[in-house]
């Protein structure tokens, strides 16, 4: 009998899963033109360390600085749109072979590419609320929103804060209890773009395994679950996941 190339093994898992969950992280926007900021040279992430300007903190006592870094990073996010991995997770979910993808991202890019099952546990450029009242303000709103100093001010006069997780800030309690659920129910969990290095999401997978389920990684470069996992591709996440399509 032939030996399954790794391809073929995820896509029996996939046909054999009653319910799975994708996990995705920064990888699977890189080829949609969104640079992971933890690798180095690329663009805007180049000449600040998002770490330290991307911090709760900077956003509290200087937020001029802060949004000084956020409001152009705010645009060129916009501007972006999904690539044939997204597509391919929305089709899978179209074709009810997925439930749900918790992501990482905040770029927005699985819901544009159609998926309707999203978990975003570390928020999203969508919207943005005021740190004072929390009135929440859609992201098209906000540009009109700054003030001469480059801050966005709500009615009220506070603050507003985009709808995403700053470092120094805890993840969202609901969106994490969703995504643990989920995990935990899963017979698959297909992890995609992620270096599965950030906590508490890195330790989705072991919440998959600990219930029972398998651990399936697509992604570059390595991670801490390789050893556990029943599949592990390194390819190219679109090339990956097209082929995956093709044999479903
Ligand atoms: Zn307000």
């Amino acid at each position: 009998m032939n030996q399954l190339t790794g391809v073929e093994r995820l896509a029996a898992l996939l046909r054999e899963s009653g319910r799975t969950v994708a996990l995705t992280g920064a990888g699977i926007s890189v080829p949609s033109g969104i640079p992971d900021f933890r690798s180095p040279g690329t663009g805007l992430w180049e000449k600040v360390d998002p770490m330290e300007v991307a911090h709760i903190d900077v956003f509290l006592n200087d937020p001029a600085r802060f949004w000084s870094y956020y409001r152009p990073r705010f645009g060129m996010l916009s501007d972006k749109v999904p690539n044939p991995a997204h597509r391919a997770l929305a089709r899978l979910e179209e074709q009810g072979m997925l439930d749900a993808v918790v992501t990482q991202n905040i770029d927005t890019l699985h819901r544009k590419a159609g998926s309707r099952k999203v978990v975003e546990v570390h928020g999203t450029i969508d919207t943005g609320s005021c740190w004072t009242c929390g009135r929440t303000y859609p992201r098209d709103d906000i540009e009109s929103l700054f003030d001469p100093e480059g801050i966005a001010r709500c009615a009220c006069g506070g603050h507003v804060k985009p709808d995403v997780v700053l470092f120094g800030e805890m993840l969202p309690e609901t969106a994490m209890l969703e995504a643990h659920a989920l995990c935990e129910r899963a017979d698959l969990l297909l992890c995609v773009g992620t270096s599965l290095e950030v906590y508490p999401v890195a330790g989705l997978p072991s919440v998959t395994r600990s219930a029972g389920g398998a651990v399936a990684i697509v992604t570059k470069g390595p991670t801490p679950y390789d050893a556990d996992a029943e599949v592990r591709l390194d390819g190219d996440v679109v090339e990956e996941l097209e082929a995956l399509l093709r044999l479903l």
